[in-house]
This record gives C-alpha cells, structure tokens and sequence, in this order.
C-alpha cells in the first residue's frame, strides 16, 4: 500500500513504438515473445497490490541475453523507454510502468534456466528469470542452502531481487541479496553486454561494479545472469514461537540467542498481536501458535548444518533450556516450539502471508523502515504516538525483521473508511513516520526500494550530494533515460 504517491508523474521519454519497431522487435524475440493485445499485457503493466496500473506499447519477453542486448539496442538507437520486469511481485511500483509509458515492459520470465551448481565452491550460475524458490529446492537438491527466503519466493525471481537487494527472513544471518552474489551479467542501456559473471570471492580490481545494478531497480541495466553463494544446508532447525513482554524484551532475548544458540539464530521476526489476528483472518489454514496476555510476540528460528545425533541436545534441546531462562527473566510470558514440520510451516505461514492478508483486509498504509536495532522500542513508542495524532482510529498492525532493525510499520485504515478518504491523511502521516526514522538515523526505505512510491521521498531526504552521486551515475549510463525511467530518480 502506497504511503503518499508522487504528487505529479517525473518527465519521461516517450517515443512511440512504430510499426516497424513492433515489427524489428518481433524479429529479435519471436511470437512467443511478443505481447501487444491489451489483454495478454495486463498482468505486467498492473503491480501486485492492484494499486498501480500503468501502460506500455508492448511486453517484450527475450529467451536469451543476446535477444535482450539486441531488443536494448534497438530502444537505445530510437530512444525506447525500458521497464525491466521479473515476477512483479514489487511493493513499491518499480516493475509498474507510469500511465504515459510508450515504451515496452522486457520482462526476464522466460530467462529461467540454472546454467551451473558448483556444490564444492558451494556457487551457482542462473538466469535473471528464475524463480526464488525454484533455486532454492535446486540447492537444496545439492546439499546445499540458498538463504534468501520471502513471502513471494513462489513468483518473484532472482534478477528482480537482485534489482532490489531484497532481504526477508535470514539477513540476520546471511545478509541482504547483495550479499549472496559474487557474479553478474548485465545488459548496459546502450545494449552492450557486461560479463562479470565470475565466481570469485575475492577480486580487488577497481570497482565492484557488480554493486552499481543490485538495488538500483532496473534504472541502470538488465541483470541477465548471476553467480549465487551456497551454505552447508540446514539439518537440524528448531522454530519457536514466543509470547513477549514487549519490544525491548524481544531485543534482549535475541541478543542473548546468539551465544546460547552457538550462533545458531536464523531468524528473528517480531509480529504484533493485531498482525498476527489479521494474517489468521484472512490466510486459509493458519492456526494461532499461541494465545497469551500480550500484544508482542517473536517467530525464533535457530538452525545448524550439524545433523542432531542421539543422545546430543541438538537445537531443540538448547532452545528449551534458553526459553525457560528467558522465562525466568520474565522476558518471554509463553512459549511452544514448532514439534512437526507442519508447525513450524504454520507459524512462518502467517509470518510471510501478512501481504497477503493486508491486501484482503482493505484499504491501509505500510512504511518499510529502518533504525539502529537498538532504538526499535523507541520508534515504535514515537511512531504510534505520532501517527496516531493524526489519525486516532488508524488500526495499527507493527511486524518486522527485528534482528536487522527493518519494521514494517503497518496501519490498516479506521473501519469502513475507504482507500481515497485514507489518502487525505497519508502525506502527514509519512511525512511524521519518515521525520521521525530520520530524527533517528534511520532509513526511509529498509528493503523494498524506492519505485514509483517513495520517489519523492528519497529527493527529500537523501543529501544534494548524494542525489548529485546518484543523478551522476545514472546519466553517465543512461545519458538517455531509457532505463526504467521516472523510478528511483526523478532526474
Ligand atoms: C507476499 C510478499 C512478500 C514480500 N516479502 C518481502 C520481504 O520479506 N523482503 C523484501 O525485500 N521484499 C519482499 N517483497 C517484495 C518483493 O517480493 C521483492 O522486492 C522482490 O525482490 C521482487 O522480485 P520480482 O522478481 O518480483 O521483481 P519485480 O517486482 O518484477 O521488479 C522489482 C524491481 O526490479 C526491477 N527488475 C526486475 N528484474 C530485473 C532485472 N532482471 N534486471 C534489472 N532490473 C530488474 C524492476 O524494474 C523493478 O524496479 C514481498 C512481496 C510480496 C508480494
């Protein structure tokens, strides 16, 4: 759910696809490439909120990274306008093409082969267009874990979380997307190909520009291909579920989790009461963990590639023993770890469908935002206060990667109030939420971009100087704003 959108839409090209574009185009891709019929283009040039539709010329879909350098080309030389798409799973209209787009949606689907597993030097080499989840059972097939874990793994892929240096549930451990990468192919905006597509874990030869193109959202190239990191597969997990007292409680216990885990801590997710309510609302199958007097509870995952032997505690064993010391601290009220495979899929079920189930619930206002971990307590006291100034029946719904200090600082409109009355208040509630993470040294976007949504925020809260950077880099490779234009940057 958009925050507060741009007031006005950033200039952007605009030539038309010709006849003979459209047919140059269909040459390169073929027919099964090709989408100009209203119909077939809908999915692409609608975002996955429903929120945003936007329009393009056609949908290009190229098989390989010569198609796609060729189709960039041939945009470059007619100053064709470019979105770059891959699952469109996006929250914040980066995939969505603006209503004025001429220009063609390229989107990387078909793009979905893993080309290499290199289970030794523990990498793999895939196509920008597959799917999370389908590398993740292929590392898995090897003995091998690809950490990066989202709600949308089902459909998003890899170039798109590239392209937003996603994060999820284990960059606690792992780090962000841009931390799993040691390779990448690129197609610039002139059509040159880059071929960095090394499996190198060390390479101190100038820049790393391999860094340029992850999160920059498809505004600077077309990430084609990408050399993954693997890790030793989990093979003893225990996920636990705890009722806490509060915030600050949630904070320290994980910060005690890592010794008593052997640092062990996959994940930490905070859900507040009213979140976890809302996904058992509206998400088919999910059952309630636990029930207990509070309005914080803690979704804690430990895991160790070391198989648990007989006779040994394994992480069960440890997390019991810390969860009764915790207990005893008074830290956590209650708590159940998961017994069956089914458990603990139900307990990340509601942790991961809360999109979802915000979407089913109605019209509302999401901020993905980040303060040192430390000071989550503080911006959760002061961020309610403040929203709840401007709009007391607002429904708050707080939930977060809490070990990486990421909130997403949920609110569900006042009930029976509907999305246009809600936008009258969305432009003081984030300028009062994105005051305040700034006040705080935070950050105004923790992992899903800028896009289309923040795009006025990001001019108003980075520096001249970093602005100036960013407007520098983009003009130098893309000197016609073809690239995805109007995101990220107005220019
Ligand atoms: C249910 C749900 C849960 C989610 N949970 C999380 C979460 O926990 N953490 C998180 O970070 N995000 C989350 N997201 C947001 C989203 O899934 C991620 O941003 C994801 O990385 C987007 O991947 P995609 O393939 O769908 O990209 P798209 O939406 O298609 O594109 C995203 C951006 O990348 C660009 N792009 C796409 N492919 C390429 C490419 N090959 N080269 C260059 N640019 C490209 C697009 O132009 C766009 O700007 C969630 C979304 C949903 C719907």
């Amino acid at each position: 759910m958009p925050a507060a959108l741009p007031t006005s839409p950033p200039a952007i090209p605009t030539a038309p696809l010709t006849a003979e574009m459209r047919q140059a185009l269909r040459a390169i891709v073929g027919e099964k490439g090709f989408i100009e019929d209203a119909h077939g283009k809908q999915p692409f040039v609608t975002d996955w909120r429903g929120l945003l539709v936007g329009s393009a010329g056609a949908v290009v879909r190229p098989g390989s990274t010569e198609e796609i350098a060729k189709v960039v080309r041939l945009c470059h030389e007619h100053g064709i306008a470019i979105v770059p798409q891959g699952g469109n799973t996006g929250l914040m209209g980066g995939a969505t093409p603006w209503p004025a787009h001429t220009g063609i949606v390229l989107s990387l689907g078909r793009m979905n082969r893993v080309l290499d597993v290199d289970p030794v030097g523990y990498s793999m080499t895939v196509e920008a267009g597959c799917v999370l989840q389908t590398l993740q059972e292929t590392a898995s097939e090897h003995d091998r874990f690809l950490p990066l874990s989202l709600g949308a793994q089902g459909s998003c892929m890899i170039g798109g979380n590239l392209s937003t240096n996603a994060g999820g549930v284990q960059v606690l451990r792992y780090g962000n997307a841009r931390n799993l990468v040691l390779g990448l192919e690129v197609v610039l905006p002139n059509g040159e190909i880059w071929d960095g597509l090394r499996a190198l874990k060390k390479d101190n030869t100038g820049y790393d520009l391999k860094h340029l193109f992850m999160g920059a959202e498809g505004t600077l190239g077309i990430i084609t291909k990408a050399v993954l990191k693997l890790w030793p597969a989990p093979k003893d997990v225990c996920t636990a579920w705890l009722a806490v007292r509060d915030p600050r409680a949630a904070l320290e216990i994980l910060s005690e989790a890592h010794a008593a885990s052997e640092d062990n801590v996959g994940s930490c997710e905070l859900l507040s009461r009213a979140a976890i309510d809302l996904a058992l609302r509206h998400i088919p199958g999910t059952q309630d963990p636990l029930k207990a007097d509070t309005p914080w509870y803690l979704l804690l995952e430990w895991s160790s590639a070391r198989p648990r032997r007989d006779g040994t505690e394994g992480m069960s064993g440890k997390m019991e023993q810390f969860l009764a010391d915790q207990l005893e601290a008074g830290r956590v009220l209650d708590a159940t770890i998961a017994q069956t495979f089914g458990q603990s899929r139900n307990m990340w079920r509601i942790r991961e469908a809360m999109a979802e189930a915000s979407r089913a619930e109605g019209p509302g206002i999401s901020f993905d935002v980040s303060v040192a971990i430390s000071k989550i307590p503080e911006f959760i006291d002061k961020g309610l206060k403040a929203v709840r100034d401007i709009l007391p029946t607002i429904r708050p719904y707080p939930l977060g990667h809490i070990g990486d200090g990421n909130l997403h600082f949920s609110f569900m409109g006042p009930k029976g109030m509907d999305q246009q009355t809600l936008n009258q208040y969305a432009a003081a509630i984030t300028r009062a939420v994105n005051d305040l993470v700034t006040s705080m040294g935070g950050s105004i976007s923790a992992e899903h971009g800028i896009g289309i949504d923040k795009l006025d925020e990001l001019s108003h809260y980075r520096s001249k100087t970093e602005l100036d950077i960013m407007r520098t880099i983009k003009r130098a490779l893309d000197p016609h704003n073809i690239m995805n234009p109007g995101k990220v940057l107005r220019l």
